[in-house]
């Protein structure tokens, strides 16, 4: 075993603040890396705060942080993907059953058994339950670690860390919905998974519409690749749009009404919902059956997915827009969270723990 710095919160009330973990050496089929960058994804706010206690309650101490990006510094001896200085990453999940259905077609994150998640599940390996990237240190089995290629790892590896969960979470939908050029797609909400979710669906070749309550957010939408700007708050604007959606990717952490956003959808359109509020949300049927939508959900993406994620952002130059905080800034940044001030993805410079 060896000893990590890590941020841990001791209950749903308490704030963030230094805690030491033991982490397992490396087995014959683990890497073990040096985290230098985690992205702050909502769901660690909900996660910290036991907002999903109906579906999946917190264990504590938590430490959050599923967007992580490091160098490798052991390797087992099995272990072929990886050497000793190589860039690795891991997102949401660090561990499958591997023979499921759902595992063997490469969608993990849908593990008959349920998957181990990054933090927050129960610790298969070394008992307990599993402590997430707000540390400085990880072990993790190879196969569920990503390679990142150096030319993102040297242009800006900060700028990786949320490709882990913002970016395969809307890549994922929009690639299985087969989103691309001749469709009017709608990205709700401008945050962290939202801001991927434009830069993705433009370089798919969509027609990009940003839903933003946030008025103040419409230039960067366009910066990002949206074509228009809906503000959702104006009623004129959402009469003017209603009906004419191919395809909408909710991303919004907080009560909403649906139905709003579904009267967007033209025939046979689908809203997918990425966001994962903590209350159950309401909908109007009559929305859904005239004329004739679709609703529907997905949770970030299986591993070979988010490998062909991250090669797609080498391939094209794409990163997250970031603003790099030192972790004692952590309560400062879920506080912004929750006013939706954040451009568009706070993470955390790792040396700072
Ligand atoms: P975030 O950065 O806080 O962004 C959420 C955005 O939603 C805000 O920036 C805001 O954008 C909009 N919003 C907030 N309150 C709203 C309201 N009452 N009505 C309408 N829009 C509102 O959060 P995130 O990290 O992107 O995560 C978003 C959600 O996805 C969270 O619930 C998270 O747990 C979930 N999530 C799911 C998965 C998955 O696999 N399904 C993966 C990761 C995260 P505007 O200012 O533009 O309105
Ligand atoms: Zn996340």
């Amino acid at each position: 075993m060896y000893t990590v710095k890590a941020y841990s919160a001791k209950s749903p009330a308490s704030p963030l603040a230094p805690y030491t973990l033991q982490r397992r050496d490396p087995l014959p089929h683990d890497i073990q890396m040096e985290v230098l960058y985690c992205g702050v994804c909502h769901s660690d706010l909900h996660q910290v705060r036991n907002e999903w206690a109906d579906w999946n309650p917190t264990e504590y101490d938590c430490v959050p942080g599923h967007e992580i990006v490091g160098k490798v510094t052991k390797v087992g001896d099995k272990v072929s993907k990886f050497k000793v200085g190589d860039y690795a990453a891991v997102g949401c999940m660090v561990d499958s059953c591997k023979s499921c259905v759902n595992c063997k077609d490469g969608f993990e994150q849908y593990c008959a058994e349920g998957a181990t998640f990054t933090y927050n599940s129960p610790d298969k390996v070394s008992g307990g339950h599993t402590y997430g990237g707000y540390s400085n240190g990880l072990t993790v089995t190879e196969s569920f670690a990503l390679r990142v290629a150096p030319s993102l790892a040297e242009k800006n590896l900060a700028a990786v860390a949320p490709l882990l969960c913002a970016g395969i979470t809307t890549y994922s939908p929009l690639r299985h919905w087969k989103v691309g050029p001749g469709q009017k797609v709608g990205i709700i909400g401008l945050g962290g998974l939202g801001h991927m979710g434009v830069k993705f669906a433009a370089a798919f070749g969509a027609h990009v519409v940003m839903i933003t309550t946030s008025p103040g957010k419409g230039a960067d939408a366009e910066r990002l690749g949206a074509k228009e700007v809906l503000v959702s708050k104006d009623p004129e604007q959402m009469k003017k749009h209603a009906g004419t959606f191919d395809f909408l990717l909710d991303t919004v952490a907080a009560e909403h009404d649906l139905s709003a956003y579904l009267s967007l959808l033209k025939r046979d359109g689908t809203m997918t919902m990425v966001g994962i509020p903590d209350k159950p949300l309401p909908i109007h049927t009559v929305t859904l059956a005239f004329p004739r939508r679709q609703l529907a959900g997905s949770v970030i993406g299986g591993i070979p997915e988010t490998q062909e994620m991250l090669d797609f952002c080498a391939e094209k130059g794409i990163f997250s827009d970031i603003e790099l905080i030192p972790i004692d800034k952590i309560n400062e940044a879920y506080e912004r969270l929750l006013k939706s001030d954040v451009k568009y993805r706070f993470v955390i410079d790792m040396k700072t723990v």
